[in-house]
């Protein structure tokens, strides 16, 4: 029988109402798991797995989340790797999409499902979605079928360094806008063979065929920069002349920017001078950004900052991370990322 292991890092599925709104309740969450009867093996018929479950200390909600805390979760993964046949990680929505994206490149060669997954509603109320989330998702782990680091939320099982957040207030509080599910859960959950091969084909597991390794992240100073009509880049540039290694910038549709970059071109190459990495995301969910189609963004490509193509910013941050943990040099990082590493970009 597979042995999964449930590591509790809070957000609302372990919640219960405080005066000051919603707090991680670990003694209560661990109680009401015992009480429910699906999750019990022997009373469940051979459909469930065992499980065990872990928590970080202390339990946060996901917005507190740090670099600090992917690296705990990672260990926790790297140390009961052997022992283990998945991993099903409970964790905040706020920012599950970030750390789904941070875990699929830290665990390097990983031959085993991780599934993130949590809750709009806590598992102590009435219509709570956690129950099914924790249910399919410890299923699909058990299952061993998907590999990698996915997020299951709403009935679909999506790869994690694509999902992005997409509701405050639904139930499907995931999309992953391009790239298709890798399960969906109807009546039997139907995995998507061709997307699950894309990601080993692909070269998204560079790591495969060696060794599992946790790669640990390094707080290194990132930065996200939306654009929006009357920005006024000469207020960056502080920022993005020294002291950030890594910066995302948020545009327009397909790489585009206010001002056809004069403006910002300077502030764009004293950075790159200075040993930035500037990658180019699209504010639209959907689609891919293409350096030079319009004037408006032939410039970022011209100072020599890298397309993001379709990653999303998620991915794109949690990437610059993991490759500057690395030791890349400033090529290496500008080459990587723009090169599909475990199948976060296309
Ligand atoms: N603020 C919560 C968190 O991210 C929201 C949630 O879990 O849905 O921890």
């Amino acid at each position: 029988m597979p042995k999964i292991l449930i590591i509790n890092t809070g957000g609302t599925i372990s919640m219960v109402p405080s005066q000051r709104g919603y707090v991680p309740d670990g003694a209560g969450f661990r109680a009401r798991l015992s009480r429910m009867e699906l999750l019990r093996p022997q009373e469940a018929g051979s459909a469930m797995p065992q499980w065990e479950l872990v928590e970080t200390e202390p339990l946060l909600d996901s917005s507190n989340m740090t670099v600090s805390d992917w690296n705990r979760i990672g260990k926790l993964i790297a140390e009961n790797y052997a022992a283990y046949d998945g991993f099903v990680i409970l964790h905040g929505t706020d920012t599950m999409a970030y750390t789904a994206s941070a875990l699929s490149f830290m665990l390097e060669g990983l031959d085993k499902p991780v599934i993130l997954t949590g809750a709009q509603i806590p598992l102590g109320e009435i219509r709570s979605d956690g129950r099914d989330n924790l249910i399919n998702s410890l299923l699909i782990a058990a299952e061993g079928r998907v590999r990698e680091v996915c997020i299951f939320f709403g009935g679909k099982l999506l790869r994690g360094n694509r999902a992005t957040k997409y509701s405050a207030d639904e139930l499907i509080a995931f999309v992953s806008p391009n790239f298709p599910p890798l399960a969906e859960a109807g009546i039997t959950v139907v995995y998507n063979e061709a997307a699950m091969q894309q990601a080993e084909k692909g070269g998204s597991k560079p790591g495969s065929g060696t060794d599992f390794r946790l790669q640990l992240l390094d707080e290194i100073p990132i930065g996200v920069i939306k654009v929006f009509p009357g920005i006024q880049f000469s207020l960056f540039e502080q920022i993005l002349t020294e002291k950030l290694r890594g910066i995302v910038i948020e545009t327009f549709g397909a790489g585009n920017i206010p001002g056809g970059g004069n403006e910002l071109l300077p502030l764009v190459k004293k950075a790159l001078e200075h040993g930035s990495v500037i990658t180019v995301c699209s504010q639209c969910p959907q689609g891919t950004v293409t350096l030079g189609t319009y004037e408006t963004s032939s410039a970022l490509a011209e100072a020599g900052a890298v397309s993001g193509r379709d990653l999303t910013t998620e991915a794109a941050v949690a990437k610059l991370y993991y490759l500057f943990s690395k030791g890349f040099s400033v090529g290496e990082v500008k080459r990587l990322m723009a090169t599909p590493l475990r199948g976060e970009e296309r």
